[in-house]
């Protein structure tokens, strides 16, 4: 791994890189990311694709640690689609409240259960065509489960995944589907899933939106981007977030192999 001081000496990637170039050093970034996080992971808490689907859907202008704060006690509640679909609407809204946009989101929540209940033997279904037709289930949503639910591989274009993949000018497009085509045309189909998570941690933790933190940044000498956030190691380095910076992590039930700290249940931050 270089260092961030050798990036800058290094010429940034031509404007005029050549698709050749491109994809090995797309597919350089994720082997790097894949030695930074080799425990990356989704960020939502959740025991099986009915837990993973809700969780999505919550996860929606909200952080994924405001969810699993949240969903214990939702879980405990409506365990099934059935329970879900049946559930009085104002108890459901208190207990999804702290995630925000909570009237909507419980709307979506009984619409997309009973639809569960009703027309899929109250099981999630496996295929993003189905997934889709689920009451505030878009494309984002239905990979998720289908990616870390189904094994089906599967790009998660969310925030983080948009902003870096433009810094790294694999991509120019804007549109969430767009940027999906073109960065699955750079990878083989078996890396989609793993890349999706390497890169919203990278996102979460180092390539922040306001200031990324160059300077303590591992990829850096791959990063076209390189200089827009803080070069300064020492400042970079506490600009670094979550296990990178010695704090708990979002889930609070992380995989054995998350190497910080769980997170705290709602109201113990
Ligand atoms: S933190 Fe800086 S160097 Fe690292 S990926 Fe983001 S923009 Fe590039």
């Amino acid at each position: 791994m270089e260092s961030a001081k050798a990036a800058k000496k290094k010429k940034s990637p031509a404007k005029s890189e050549s698709r050749t170039a491109l994809v090995r050093r797309a597919r350089r970034i994720n082997r790097e990311l894949a030695e930074v996080y080799p425990y990356a992971h989704p960020e939502l808490d959740f025991d099986n694709p009915f837990q993973l689907l809700v969780a999505t859907v919550l996860s929606a202008q909200t952080t994924d640690l405001r969810v699993n704060q949240t969903t214990p006690a939702l879980f405990a509640a409506y365990p099934t689609p059935e329970d879900m679909a049946a559930a009085d609407p104002e108890k459901l809204e208190q207990l999804i409240r702290p995630t925000g946009f909570f009237r909507a989101k419980a709307k979506s929540l009984i619409g997309l259960s009973t639809a569960l209940r009703d027309r899929f033997d109250g099981e999630v279904p496996g295929r993003l065509a189905d997934l889709v037709t689920l009451p505030g289930v878009g494309r984002k949503t239905a990979n998720v489960v289908l990616g870390n639910a189904f094994g089906v591989p599967g790009i998660t274009v969310d925030t983080h995944f948009g902003r870096l993949v433009r810094r790294w000018k694999w991509t120019e497009a804007e549109d969430a589907e767009k940027v999906e085509a073109e960065v699955c045309s750079l990878f083989p189909k078996s890396e989609w899933t793993m890349l999706s998570h390497r890169v919203i941690f990278h996102g979460r933790r180092v390539c922040h939106s306001r200031r990324p933190a160059c300077g303590a940044c591992p990829i850096a000498p791959l990063c076209p981007s390189y200089g827009e956030g803080e070069t300064d190691p020492e400042k970079a380095k506490k600009l670094l977030k979550y296990e990178m910076g010695g704090r708990p992590g979002q889930r609070l039930k992380p995989p054995p192999d998350y190497p910080g700290l769980p997170a705290r249940p709602l109201g113990a931050e």
